[in-house]
């Protein structure tokens, strides 16, 4: 995700903090200092930070789920709206992503249980508002706990809610009419919410959009899954395209960038194997900070996966949103390069399939998303 910055490895998983982040930090911090001093800005930043810990172990709630299952979770951003755990793949069965969505909100709930315990069993009602100088601590934060509990409870993709409502329609209808589903009540929500924030409540608004864009983005992705499924890489894959030798210099990158609408260009030895990728944005920044003679093995990427052309389409895909690579390559069973997939290719490939099979998705159902034809493909 741009604009945030790593502040420390955990478990594996690298722990981001957004920019937006410390601005909130910031903006609480100065609008206390205004009403109360700095004693007030003090308190208000710590009960933040304290805050923000409970959303870390509710996110690590997510992690270890999710290993538990063999998904491997790269990373986790702090946003002002909460945080993100990236899962390398959603798990194969509902059943398993039902555990892994509700193991965050569990955490908080087990925190709201000790902090009231501290409490001594009483929640004083002025604790649900967070800003109210009069209450402690603690039971701020549990108020905050209860509050994480609820919201993420909510049946809105990308609240962990969403998944869990994806996850039990899955089970039943399959995972593609499962998530169609899910994402049409999570929009319904979010113009419910925007319908209420519109009387004066902001924050609403903006949650609102949040909830309609991370439904639209689920619907995207599930269709993605749902047309490419039974294909394999060589249906996906670009086969006519202009490729680089570790000998070619930038300023022949330049060339072939300008002649053609490829942005990713292969580097292939004597032997028709893939050496590395230049991507255009990696021709740019080489030339401004290289001299045009430089060598296009000094500035292209290595480690780009790569599958077989009689692999599926969806372990190339899962290959590369895994680690947010621009590219994967499909070579032939003698291990020559016959082709790259590309998220623009793909996003034609949506396009062109989505017309086609639209007819047969809506008759028949045998396409829709019955799970015994999901495991054909692996
Ligand atoms: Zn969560």
């Amino acid at each position: 995700m741009g604009w945030s910055f790593p502040i420390g490895v955990f478990m594996g998983t690298v722990l981001r903090v957004h920019v937006t982040f410390l601005l909130l930090l910031a903006w609480i911090g100065g609008s206390a200092w205004f009403v109360g001093g700095p004693q007030a800005a003090l308190e208000s930043v710590l009960f933040i930070l304290l805050l923000f810990a409970c959303v870390v172990l509710h996110e690590f709630g997510h992690v270890i789920a999710a290993r538990r299952y063999g998904v491997q979770t790269p990373d986790i951003t702090l946003l002002p709206i909460g945080g993100v755990a990236r899962l390398e793949r959603i798990p194969e069965k509902p059943s398993q992503e039902f555990v892994v969505a509700i193991a965050g909100p569990l955490v908080n709930v087990v925190i709201a249980i000790v902090l009231l315990a501290l409490l001594g069993g009483i929640l004083p009602p002025e604790s649900m508002e967070l800003d109210n100088p009069g209450a402690s601590l603690i039971a701020r934060l549990a108020g905050a706990n209860i509050f994480l509990v609820l919201f993420n409870l909510i049946p809105a993709f990308p609240m962990d809610g969403g998944r869990m409502l994806r996850a039990i329609l899955a089970q039943w209808l399959g995972y593609a009419r499962g998530t169609r589903i899910a994402a049409t009540v999570g929009q319904i929500i979010a113009f419910g919410l925007g319908f209420l924030g519109l009387f004066g409540n902001p924050l609403l608004l903006f949650i609102a959009l949040f909830v309609y864009l991370g439904a639209s983005s689920e619907a995207h992705a599930a269709q993605i899954k749902e047309v490419s499924r039974g294909l394999l890489a060589r249906d996906a894959m670009v086969s006519r395209f202009e490729t680089l030798s570790p000998a070619s210099r930038i300023e022949d990158a330049v060339q072939k960038l300008l002649a053609t609408s490829q942005h990713e260009f292969p580097v292939i030895d004597g032997m028709g194997r893939m050496q590395g990728l230049v991507t255009r944005d990696d021709i740019i920044r080489g030339l401004r900070e290289r001299q045009p003679e430089t060598s296009v093995s000094e500035i292209m990427r290595t480690g780009i996966p790569d599958v077989s052309d009689r692999q599926s389409l969806k372990t190339a895909m899962d290959l590369m949103q895994a680690h947010g690579h621009p590219a994967v390559a499909v070579h032939d069973a003698t291990g020559r390069l016959v082709g790259i997939i590309t998220p623009e290719n793909m996003g034609e490939l949506m396009m062109v399939l989505s017309e086609d099979r639209s007819g047969r998705l809506r008759g028949g159902k045998g396409a829709a998303g019955s799970s015994a034809s999901a495991t054909s493909d692996r």
